[in-house]
């Protein structure tokens, strides 16, 4: 068997864990060039933008694999088809952009029937109902192990709407829409019914009266008409990201593309009751669930600070703080008053077992 990449043995390899993934993403795509002018923006934000004359393009793609980003034993084949079409669009919907089509492609093991496959198209097709946007193609391929899920989102968006990672300055509010850390606290309770029914089968999962943090994990949404709402009351985010990873490693995003710092009141993060709620049942304090739990797929952006009278005045959007000079650092001030540097905990797809 030919040696991968001609290595003569494993020591010579850097485990990829230890670069992390976005180092990882830097280290693989940094060298690349631009041949064409059409490209406007390549890797390093939420989508990439290429001129389509009139319009700007935005391309997005994510892969969902069986095992690390979802677990079948109580993820919903159909859900998990609403949910991979919802994760690319939430990407679309960051750059201000408005989704237009999809392709999905999909590798399954034996396992799998052509009623699981329908299941999980009619997933896709609810999610494309729901949002507006057409299935264009994909790729249909057997695999070895497990169900992998790969969906490319396009969207257009006019010159002057595109808002990218980078434009937050000195002053500029930061908003989010929603509330944060229902998904993590979602997936816990799921893990955690999960080991008592392998413990005991037989046994009920006790998931009554969590509907909402459940839904935010299998069945999550986003919010396009938080965005509309600002496009009506002509407010253009200064830069924008969506919530994937979670609050602190997704601020951190903004700060760093942006080259400010940022402050951020802990009393002022939204967090729904039934959140709350489980993480108290978990041990877990909730603000440390709305800062590193990720999977919100709420968006995350900055406004000018003059436009704070007329956020205010629409529902589903927090002020949460304010952008400062990078000099100060990324910081969340605590109810006592305490000053906490913030730090990127979030999900992290290459972290060592
Ligand atoms: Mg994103």
């Amino acid at each position: 068997m030919p040696k991968i990449g001609g290595m003569s043995n494993q020591e010579r390899k850097t485990e990829l864990y230890k670069l992390g993934e976005f180092r990882l993403i830097d280290r693989l795509t940094g060298s690349f060039g631009k041949l064409h002018e059409t490209t406007i923006m390549g890797v390093g934000d939420d989508a990439a933008v290429v001129d389509v004359g009139s319009k700007y393009m935005v391309i997005t793609t994510d892969l969902l694999l069986e095992g690390i980003h979802f677990d079948l034993t109580y993820f919903p084949l159909k859900h998990l088809g609403y949910k991979a079409v919802v994760v690319n669009l939430s990407d679309v919907y960051a750059m201000n952009a408005t989704p237009t089509q999809i392709t999905v492609s999909i590798g399954v093991s034996k396992r799998f029937g052509v009623e699981d496959l329908e299941e999980l198209y009619a997933g896709v097709k609810m999610a494309c109902e729901r949002y507006g946007v057409d299935m264009v193609g994909g790729d249909t391929s057997s695999s070895m192990t497990g169900l992998t899920i790969s969906i490319t989102a396009l969207g257009e968006v006019s010159k002057t709407d595109i808002t990218y990672r980078r434009g937050a300055k000195a002053n500029d509010l930061i908003c989010v829409t929603g509330n944060l850390g229902a998904a993590y606290m979602g997936l816990q309770l799921l893990e955690r019914e999960k080991r008592v029914f392998e413990s005991s089968p037989g046994a009920k999962p006790k998931l009554e009266g969590n509907s909402y943090i459940l839904e935010r994990m299998l069945k999550p949404e986003v919010r396009k008409d938080t965005l509309q709402k600002l496009r009506d009351n002509k407010i253009k985010p200064t830069a924008m990201i969506d919530i994937s990873d979670g609050l602190s490693s997704d601020l951190l995003h903004i700060c760093k593309n942006s080259g400010v710092g940022c402050k951020i009141y802990a009393d002022k993060i939204p967090i729904d009751s039934q959140t709350a709620q489980m993480a108290e049942e978990f041990g877990i304090e909730p603000l440390v669930a709305a800062l590193n739990g990720g999977e919100d797929y709420e968006l995350l952006f900055t406004i000018p600070l003059e436009e704070f009278q007329n956020v205010s005045k629409i529902d589903g959007i927090a002020t949460i703080g304010h952008i400062t000079a990078e000099s100060s650092g990324a910081n969340l001030i605590s109810p006592a008053g305490d000053e906490i540097r913030l730090t990127a905990q979030g999900w992290n797809a290459l972290a060592k077992e």
